[in-house]
């Protein structure tokens, strides 16, 4: 996968080389260019924002900049660095966006070549996106009901939540099965590690017991048990098939 991320404070996607993704970009599994918006600004100052139109507080990013930073990143196959048969999606991190669930990771996790509009200020002037949506797919996505100062952190996220699902990235793909917001949609039951007691807990029983059924059952019922007191809404979600007649009575 190819991951561009574009904007004025590159610095802040220095975790990029870090950990998981760090050591996925080192496997060759992912290559992440980041890029100085600035870079396509044509005056003095390297501006980047102006005032907006209608009035009020705060400035807006500017459509021509955006547009030829996104216009040179994108340049036709072959011409670039893009791979032959990639096509580029473009996220755009923005509080206003659809939410970005696990289900969005997985489908992103698919994608060969993804670039992240990070925006700034009162956000990126609307024009950017609707020109971009007739040369490639957008998808415009918010990580919480939250606002935050600009979309490096919120990319950041992104793609950590992303790359972890492209097959390769985590050693162990049994880990991403048996988590929250997995394929059975409840929370991920408490985990414990050695020692068995601790500040005077405990390490429950039938974990120590090496019975598998039972072990399987105990951190489905917690599983159950968390996700109701937690986040009802995941529970009301599920399919009519996704509980048997012992699971409802947890
Ligand atoms: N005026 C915008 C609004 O009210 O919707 C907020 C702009 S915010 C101060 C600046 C930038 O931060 C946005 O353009 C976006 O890139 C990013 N951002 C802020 N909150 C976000 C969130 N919850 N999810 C994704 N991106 C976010």
């Amino acid at each position: 996968m190819r991951v561009d991320v574009v904007t004025i404070f590159p610095d802040y996607l220095a975790p990029l080389q870090l950990s998981l993704v760090g050591k996925a970009r080192e496997a060759g599994l992912i290559d992440v260019a980041v890029h100085d918006l600035r870079e396509w600004a044509t005056d003095r100052h390297r501006t980047v924002d102006d005032t907006p139109y209608g009035g009020g507080a705060g400035m807006v990013m500017k459509p021509d900049v955006w547009g030829a930073a996104l216009d040179t990143i994108t340049v036709k196959p072959g011409e670039g660095k893009g791979a032959a048969d990639a096509r580029p999606h473009l996220v755009v991190p923005t509080p206003a966006g659809e939410p970005f669930t696990q289900a969005r990771a997985a489908e992103l996790s698919a994608d060969s070549w993804l670039i992240f509009a990070c925006g700034r200020y009162e956000g990126i002037d609307a024009r950017v996106v609707a020109d971009a949506r007739t040369r490639m797919r957008v998808s415009e996505l918010s990580i919480g009901d939250y606002v935050l100062n600009g979309g490096e952190v919120a990319a950041l996220v992104m793609i950590e939540a992303i790359v972890r699902l492209i097959p390769g990235v985590i050693g162990n793909p049994e880990s991403l099965a048996e988590e929250s917001h997995g394929p059975d949609g409840l929370l991920e039951y408490p985990v414990y590690t050695k020692p068995p007691s601790w500040r005077g807990q405990d390490v429950p029983e039938i974990l120590l017991s090496g019975h598998h059924a039972k072990v399987a059952r105990w951190r489905r019922d917690e599983a159950l048990r968390l996700t109701a007191r937690r986040r009802p809404d995941l529970l009301a979600r599920l399919g009519d098939d996704a509980l048997d007649a012992r699971d409802r009575e947890v």
